[in-house]
This record gives structure tokens, sequence and C-alpha cells, in this order.
């Protein structure tokens, strides 16, 4: 995860995590990122919910 970007309101389901952060134009964005070795699944959403169901349907590729 980018260490430039500060993210709030953190949470974890599953092996996703969850993070609101602005973008560098000022736009708040929500994240959802995989924490599994060698997923590397991750996705910005316009909506906190849209990221959280991402994050809870979410399947990692690799096992
Ligand atoms: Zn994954």
């Amino acid at each position: 995860m980018p260490a430039n970007r500060h993210f709030r309101n953190v949470i974890r389901i599953g092996p996703v995590q969850v993070g609101t952060a602005y973008d560098s134009r000022g736009h708040e964005k929500h994240t959802a990122a995989c924490t599994a070795p060698r997923c590397g699944f991750s996705a910005d959403y316009d909506s906190r919910a849209a990221a959280e169901l991402a994050a809870r349907t979410h399947h990692c590729p690799v096992r």
C-alpha cells in the first residue's frame, strides 16, 4: 500500500482491508486491498458501500 496515502476508518473483512483516503485531487476514495500474499487485489471505489461489498465478496485467485 502506498505510504503517501493516509487511510482512515480502516476495517478488515477477511483478508481484505477497506480504508477511506483522499486522492491527489482531494476527492474522497474508498479502497479495498487484499493483504494475502501473492493476491495483490486492490481497487478504488466511489462509495464506502461499494468498497465493503467488494471486500466481502472477494475471493483470492491464488491459494
Ligand atoms: Zn485476495
